[in-house]
């Protein structure tokens, strides 16, 4: 019998990312999309055009899972509320069973990236886990005493929205927060550092791409700083202070043995992270700082679409 395959799709805040997996973990066919500014009728068409997508390459699949950006009832498969698509309120595991004819799992992209990562990736074996994705937002997934911790009504988890700077700016989407950790530290906030960077100094590099015509991106300023832009790079350490700060206060709550960072701003690898290390060395309680490890995921930005695999691997079906 040739294994069990299924389709995962990490749906985040401007793009989706799915692929056929395997029971190996092994990715055979992968899809992205971009979709920002779509509304929820054109999130919801673009999502199953993806998924078609694949499928056309791999028709024995058993089920499809999906990782979102909200707030998931993971009793009915809504979801309830969600900061950066418009797909509050959708009941999407029925909405997407009907259409595809396969069963199907949803989750939190978060809870699934720190699944697959705990599962078999960079904090496998540890049964106190942290996980940050930082992307559009800010996700964050909790493993407490070895389980996934979801909270009352299974919202939990929600760490970008951690308030880091009580008189801090207002958080972007529908969170009715400031000063968030996801203000503070998510790729979109690098790319609006560019930015600023950008207007008070078209001199720069920052600001001769932004007089070219360019889009100044978390991406970008990324690539710039690896490429050895001491701005660029120096935006990105600031970056990695904030995120540091955040994780100070995280890992003081939960002791963890791992703080997983993962998402697409991880690109930006140690440039990112030693700040963030440097922070919590110096601020974090030094009994707890002493022994945590922060480390960047060992599926880079497919902890999402792996750990959505992984959920639809284990429904019934
Ligand atoms: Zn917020």
């Amino acid at each position: 019998m040739p294994p069990r395959r299924v389709i995962g799709i990490d749906a985040g805040g401007t793009k989706l990312l799915g692929g056929v997996v395997d029971e190996e973990l092994v990715v055979h066919h992968r899809v992205r999309r971009q979709w920002r500014g779509a509304d929820r009728q054109e999130t919801l068409d673009i999502i199953l055009d993806a998924v078609e997508e694949v499928r056309a390459a791999a028709p024995d699949v058993a089920a499809v899972g999906f990782g979102l950006p909200a707030l998931v009832d993971v009793e009915t498969g809504a979801s309830v509320w969600s900061n950066h698509l418009p797909i509050d309120g959708v009941p999407f595991r029925d909405l997407m069973s009907e259409r595809l004819g396969l069963p199907v799992a949803v989750d939190n992209d978060a809870n699934v990236a720190v699944l697959a990562e705990h599962r078999h990736g960079a904090a496998q074996g540890a049964d106190h886990a942290v996980m940050i994705a930082l992307g559009t937002g800010i996700g964050g997934g909790l493993i407490l005493g070895g389980q996934l911790y979801r909270g009352a009504r299974g919202f939990g988890g929600e760490l970008g929205h951690l308030v880091v700077d009580h008189d801090g700016e207002d958080c972007p989407g529908d969170c009715p927060g400031r000063g968030c950790l996801e203000v503070l530290a998510s790729g979109t906030a690098i790319g609006r550092a560019g930015e600023a960077i950008a207007m008070e100094q078209p001199d720069s590099t920052l600001g001769r791409r932004a007089a070219g015509g360019g889009e100044i991106t978390g991406g970008l300023v990324t690539e710039l700083a690896h490429d050895g832009d001491e701005q660029s790079r120096e935006l990105i350490a600031r970056i990695g202070e904030r995120l540091g700060a955040g994780l100070t206060g995280l890992v003081n709550a939960f002791d963890p043995e791992v703080v997983v960072i993962g998402g697409g701003a991880v690109a930006a690898g140690e440039l990112l992270l030693t700040p963030a290390r440097a922070v919590v060395a110096e601020r974090a309680l030094p009994p707890i700082a002493e022994r945590v490890r922060i480390v960047p995921a060992h599926f880079g930005d497919e902890s999402g679409m792996l750990g959505a695999a992984i959920v639809a691997l284990e429904t019934p079906g």
